[in-house]
């Protein structure tokens, strides 16, 4: 294949993207475009508008045959560029094949237990995904995928092959709830969830709680408890209005759930089998 991705940022440790030290790294672009994304700037591809030039302080933006290209060294990561964009993208883009991926993150091998890849939506890239796990795996190291829902992984039986696990958005049960969240019923993301299960792949699935939304919050723990039980962990985070779009924290609250409000849903999915819920 050979083909390249897009990538946003590859972190050499994180010990917040699964279990044990992991490198992770970040695709660029998303299926979706939720209302309380934390990191908008993965959303699309850039478009080479050239918005974000103007206010790069140190010069490593520049326009070339209609392309804005960025140059690494130069750069010291204030962000304004992201600030600028319009378009929910960044400059700072790397183009790689799996196996750059590869020599890349190798560094860190004798120190991590494994990579998660994430995004963005890092299924839209799943034929990488499927060059660069064995090359990984090859090494005794794990391969996880930080999912956002919108890949029917039952309908790809070679990337759960290649895969150890995937840890799984399920943002919302109620069909509305949902459109109104990311612009789809859900159905997808709840269908994985079945075929993970199934297939033995679900290392964790995660569930963000909204203040004041009790109906569509509880819809949304009871169907994922019932269904996972004690398969996996279940991380029950609460919303936090940092670095949402302004726009839609107004729609979605302005305040952080409160620890003993999302405490209760965990408690709600221990008492229906979830026995391993948490909240974070
Ligand atoms: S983060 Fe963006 S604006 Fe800041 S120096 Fe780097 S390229 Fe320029
Ligand atoms: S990162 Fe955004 S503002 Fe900058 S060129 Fe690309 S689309 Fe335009």
């Amino acid at each position: 294949m050979n083909d390249q991705a897009p990538i946003n940022k590859i972190i050499p440790f994180s010990n917040v993207d699964g279990p044990g030290n992991r490198t992770s790294i970040f695709f660029q672009g998303c299926t979706y475009a939720c209302k309380f994304c934390h990191n908008p700037e993965t959303i699309r591809l850039c478009i080479h508008c050239g918005a974000c030039v103007p206010g790069c302080p140190t010069g490593a933006l520049r326009r070339e045959n209609g392309l804005v290209r960025w140059n690494a060294t130069d750069c010291v990561q204030c962000d304004a560029c992201l600030k600028a964009c319009p378009h929910m993208s960044s400059p700072r883009i790397r183009w790689m094949r799996a196996e750059e991926v590869f020599h890349e993150i190798r560094r860190a091998f004798p120190y991590i237990e494994g990579i998660t890849v994430s995004g963005g939506d890092c299924t839209l890239y799943a034929a990488f995904l499927k060059e660069l796990f064995p090359l990984v795996r090859a090494f005794g190291k794990t391969c996880l995928i930080d999912g956002n829902g919108a890949y029917d992984f039952t309908r790809d039986p070679e990337l759960l092959e290649v895969c150890d696990g995937v840890m799984l958005d399920i943002k919302a049960a109620d069909p509305e709830w949902s459109r109104f969240l990311i612009g789809n019923d859900g159905a997808c993301a709840l269908r994985s969830l079945d075929g993970l299960l199934r297939a033995g792949k679900l290392a964790e699935v995660r569930t963000v709680i909204f203040p004041g939304r009790d109906h569509e919050n509880e819809e949304t723990v009871r169907t994922v408890a019932q269904q996972i039980q004690n398969a996996c962990p279940y991380k029950i985070i609460r919303y936090r209005p940092f670095g949402v779009r302004t726009e839609f924290q107004a729609l979605l609250g302005e305040d952080t759930t409160e620890f003993e409000e999302a405490e209760r849903y965990a408690s709600l999915a221990r008492s229906l089998g979830a026995t391993k819920a948490f909240v974070v």
